[in-house]
């Protein structure tokens, strides 16, 4: 257990007790085969019921294969998945859900891609076991993500059976930001990505943890968290209605002097042109003040501005011992 397992398996469990023993029997059976040595975090994120005490009992079970993490109450899948990381010592990092949606007998297929050199492996997942729902609500995490990152992007952000690099997780763990969505974290210091096919299932046992009324709260989240682009909608829109005001009062103008006074309802519709002026000043105005939130929000958030992932600097040729 002194040495460095060169994979860690970081798996968030919130109330998988009937899940567990299954996904500790086939993550260790899987990982066995592996060639590289190995250890599976169980981070449990304040489970109500027995999950902690199954933890316990696994990382007994299995000594030095398995470790177990115990937040001290519920701080949500990405903080979990976060703690994990912290503790993690491996060079290879592979996320993945406690369901047993994505089967442990996959983790192979990812560990291959991050030895090959790739810093973030993605999944996708074929044939899908998920309701109508998750799916649509999946579809617009996908397309949001997409959009808010630069470069390069993946076609699934929502499966959580995913591979990192070292390098990469220690940016990720570098940005203290709250409510991290990790995999697009990822992308964004990822340098070489790649995306493999796995097999997805049926949820084993249990009930999905994200209700809708959750999972509307994550994309909501998730575009306020990472950018100002609804600010800036609130500026544009205030400057379109000014706009609409001005040109109705210029139509208002024109219409009244050629059909007379009546026309313009004696100013009522003046009237509603000036509101409108009014009204898009107002939002042209908070979509302003929210442009500087939005900055104080991106300093506060003060995620590193780079990651140096290698320094290459070569000794002088007359010094042989260099490396
Ligand atoms: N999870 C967690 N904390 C939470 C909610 C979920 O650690 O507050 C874990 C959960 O135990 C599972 C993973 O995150 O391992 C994904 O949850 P779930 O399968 O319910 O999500 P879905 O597959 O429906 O997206
Ligand atoms: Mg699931």
């Amino acid at each position: 257990m002194t040495d460095k397992p060169e994979v860690s398996i970081v798996i968030p469990v919130y109330n998988e007790e009937l899940n567990l023993p299954e996904l500790v029997k086939r993550c260790v059976a899987a990982c066995d085969k592996l060639p590289q040595s190995y250890e599976i975090l169980l981070v449990d994120d304040g489970s109500r019921d027995r999950s902690a005490e199954l933890i316990e009992q696994a990382v007994k079970d299995h000594p030095g294969k398995i470790v177990g993490i115990l937040l001290s109450t519920n701080f949500g899948q990405h903080a979990a998945v976060t703690a994990g990381l912290s503790r993690a010592r491996g060079k290879y990092m592979i996320t993945m859900d406690a369901d047993l949606q994505n089967p442990p007998e996959e983790i192979h297929k990812l560990v291959e891609k991050l030895v090959e050199g790739y810093d973030v492996v993605g999944s996708i997942r074929e044939n899908r076991q998920d309701t109508f729902f998750r799916k649509i609500a999946s579809k617009t995490v996908n397309l949001m993500v997409r959009r808010l990152t630069r470069g390069q992007t993946m076609t699934d952000y929502g499966c959580m059976l995913r591979g990192y690099s070292r390098p990469v997780v220690n940016a990720i763990l570098d940005c203290h930001e709250q409510g991290k969505f990790i995999p697009m974290l990822a992308m964004s210091f990822a340098r070489k990505s790649v995306e493999v096919m796995v097999k997805h299932a049926e949820r084993a046992a249990g009930e999905s943890k994200y209700s809708v009324w959750k999972l509307i709260a994550l994309q909501y989240d998730l575009l306020t968290g990472t950018s100002t682009f609804p600010l800036r909608m609130l500026t544009f829109l205030g400057f379109l209605i000014a706009l609409l005001g001005v040109i109705f009062g210029v139509a208002i103008l024109v219409m009244t002097r050629l059909n007379g006074e009546e026309w313009g309802r004696y100013g009522t519709f003046t009237m509603f042109a000036i509101l409108f002026v009014f009204i898009g000043a107002q939002f042209a105005g908070m979509g302003l003040l929210g442009e500087y939130i939005g900055k104080i929000h991106l300093n506060a958030r003060g995620r590193p501005q780079f990651y140096i992932e290698k320094e290459l600097n070569a000794e002088k040729p007359n010094n042989e011992s260099n490396k």
